[in-house]
This record gives C-alpha cells, sequence and structure tokens, in this order.
C-alpha cells in the first residue's frame, strides 16, 4: 500500500547544540516491517514524531509514496503511532476505543459495531466490548491498542517500543500477534525498539541507529551472520575483534594486520587442555545463563567473549584455560 522515503532529515531540538538525527535517510518497501533498533536516547522516538507530525524536521523530506507529507497536517498524513502504553480513553467502552477514529470519519454505528468486531477477533479477542480498559490486562490493553491504531486501514504503522512494559511471556505472545496481523493487513511497519532479539523476531528488514543515522540496513540473518561495519558488529552482540596478525588459525582471507575480524561469541571455544591452534588465556569473568554460560577470557590485554551452550566443564573466575575460535566463522569488518 505504501512505500516510505525518509530523505537526509536534520533535526535538532531548541537549546540542545548536538542534533539528534543527522543526514537520516531511510527507505521502506510496500507492507515491510522494518524494525528500527538503537540505544536509549538515539533518536528513534524523535523519528516517529517527525514522521506523524508531532515535530517538525529543520531539513529534509518525508515521503509517501513519492510524495512529500511535510505539509500535510498530522492527522490526515496517514500514520498512528502506537506507545509503550496503550493510552486508551479510561472512560470508553473496549468498543468506543476501537471504533473512535471510525466515529471521527463519520462511519455509520453498524459499521462501527461490525469492524469493531472483526478486529477483536483479529487481535483474539473476541467479545470484550463492553470493557473498560481498566478492566484489560497490559498485553490485552496493547492488543485493543492495537486494533484502534490499525481499525482506520492507515498508510503507516509506527510501533514505539510496544512492549517494552510487559512480561516475557506476554511479550512473545503479542509479538507473534503483531506479526501476524501486520501481515495481513499488509500495513508498511515501523518497529521500534531496543532489543536486539524483538528486532530480529519482528522484522523483514532491520536498521541500526547510532549516532542520528543508519549504520546498517538488511535482513536480521545477514546483519546476524555478517555485519559489515565495528558499529553493526557491536549492534549485533558481537565483542571479539581480532587483527590479522592476532588470528591463531589461517583462515581464508589472507593474513594482514590491516585487516580486522571478528567472530561471534558463540563460535568460541573454551577448553582445559590445549588443542590445535588454541591459545591460552585466563578466565576474567564468568555469567551462568540456564541455556548457556558467557565467559569473559583475557588473552594478553585483549578480551574474548565466549557463549558456550550446554557446557561440559564450568570454568571459574582465574581459571587458565585454553580458547579455540571456529575458524570457518570468522568475518572481516571493514572499517
Ligand atoms: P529514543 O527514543 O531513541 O530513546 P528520543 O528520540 O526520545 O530517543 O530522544 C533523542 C534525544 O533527544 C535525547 O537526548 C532526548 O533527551 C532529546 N529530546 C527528545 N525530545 C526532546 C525535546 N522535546 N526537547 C529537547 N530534547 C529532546
Ligand atoms: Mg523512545
Amino acid at each position: 500500500m505504501t512505500t516510505i522515503n525518509i530523505l537526509s532529515l536534520n533535526k535538532t531540538y531548541l537549546n540542545q547544540s548536538a542534533p539528534v538525527l543527522k543526514d537520516f535517510s531511510l527507505s521502506t518497501n510496500d507492507g515491510e516491517m522494518v524494525a528500527l533498533l538503537g540505544p536509549s536516547g538515539s533518536g528513534k522516538s524523535t523519528l516517529l514524531k517527525l514522521i506523524t507530525g508531532i515535530e517538525r524536521p529543520d531539513s529534509g523530506d518525508i515521503q509517501f509514496d513519492g510524495s512529500s507529507i511535510l505539509n500535510i497536517e498530522p492527522n490526515k498524513r496517514g500514520a498512528v503511532l502506537m506507545f509503550q502504553k496503550s493510552y486508551l480513553f479510561p472512560f470508553l467502552s473496549v468498543e468506543e476505543n476501537i471504533g473512535f477514529g471510525l466515529k471521527v470519519q463519520g462511519a455509520s454505528s453498524e459499521t462501527i459495531r461490525a469492524e469493531v468486531k472483526r478486529m477483536l477477533n483479529l487481535i483474539g479477542l473476541p467479545g470484550i466490548e463492553r470493557r473498560k480498559p481498566g478492566q484489560l490486562s497490559g498485553g490485552e490493553g496493547q492488543r485493543v491498542a492495537l486494533a484502534r491504531a490499525l481499525v482506520t486501514n492507515p498508510k503507516l504503522l509506527l510501533l514505539d517500543e510496544p512492549l517494552s512494559s510487559l512480561d516475557t511471556s506476554v511479550r512473545m505472545n503479542l509479538q507473534e500477534a503483531i506479526r501476524t496481523i501486520q501481515r495481513e493487513f499488509g500495513v508498511t511497519t515501523i518497529f521500534v525498539t531496543h532489543d536486539l532479539g524483538e528486532a530480529m523476531a519482528m522484522s523483514d528488514r532491520m536498521a541500526l541507529l547510532l549516532n542520528g543515522g543508519i549504520v546498517a540496513l538488511d535482513k536480521p540473518e545477514n546483519l546476524f551472520h555478517r555485519p559489515r561495519s565495528l558499529a553493526a558488529a557491536r549492534f549485533m552482540g558481537v565483542s571479539t575483534f581480532l587483527n590479522g596478525d592476532q588470528l591463531p588459525v589461517k583462515c581464508e582471507a589472507s593474513l594482514s594486520s590491516e585487516k580486522i575480524f571478528a567472530i561471534r561469541p558463540e563460535h568460541i571455544r573454551i577448553q582445559k587442555e590445549a588443542c590445535k591452534d588454541s591459545i591460552q588465556g585466563v578466565v576474567s569473568d564468568c555469567v551462568f545463563r540456564g541455556e548457556y554460560v558467557e565467559y569473559q577470557v583475557a588473552i594478553d590485554e585483549m578480551t574474548v567473549r565466549a557463549r558456550m551452550t550446554m557446557p561440559a566443564q564450568m570454568f571459574s573466575h582465574g581459571e587458565q584455560v585454553y580458547v579455540n575460535f571456529q575458524s570457518e566463522k570468522l568475518f572481516e569488518i571493514h572499517w
């Protein structure tokens, strides 16, 4: 239904010296779910405010299907925003909350009733028309907020960390529900989160926001296995970077001290005995996480982070160990 082009946006808030967004560009395909992942304070919510018209950019353009929306009133842009808290009207019933947008558009009460019913079925909460928001759990409230956002068939759905206040099982449930409903509607969506796992689970593509701009944009699996830049690799949970001449093993790429290689923590093995190509180190930290154990191992002045699933052996702080890189899993990083 809608392609979004965000072109060279710049935004500095009044009384702030540094820009929040700097020459920020991002394009989405029709019907696509793009996750925007960035640390707290990186400007994610600011971007959504610029799209909905709550804030204005200093320069740059935002286009829906090739036409600028900057001079269109916020409530006529066709972008709906859903927040961490559902902000339902507390004194209105679920039906009145969901039907609100249709009522404003002048729809008949029969149409509204039918549409609300359809939306309640879609979000998996049939029959709760009469309830008040205070009688809903956090997860139910977010489902109703989603129904309210989608009932008017918006061009663009913007989700600003909608699941971050929910506990894990409700959250997983809702991730699935949002994904299914988003596909069913085919609505172009930007999903803002600071949670890597959530971004990967939800999105067709992931955009990584750092220092006011997108540092990487790709399918989650590509970013996970082969992030190209140091910044993207760090975002994706990689924290072991080696010069060519620090590598204990020969890998395909020629060994050169100018090249930087990275490896995911699950591709580093820690063991008690030396073996071919292993390097000696000392365990400097060990965190038990149930499904896996995270180790930090100091090797000379370098620290290596490893993640071992189902460890046969546990190693403790200060223990001398040998570190083994799965050489075929090393990949080159471009500075
Ligand atoms: P995020 O959603 O990624 O956490 P925000 O877009 O909310 O980040 O904020 C980005 C930066 O802009 C932060 O440093 C924040 O303090 C600042 N900021 C946000 N809104 C305003 C505002 N209305 N006035 C001044 N500074 C703001
Ligand atoms: Mg935010």
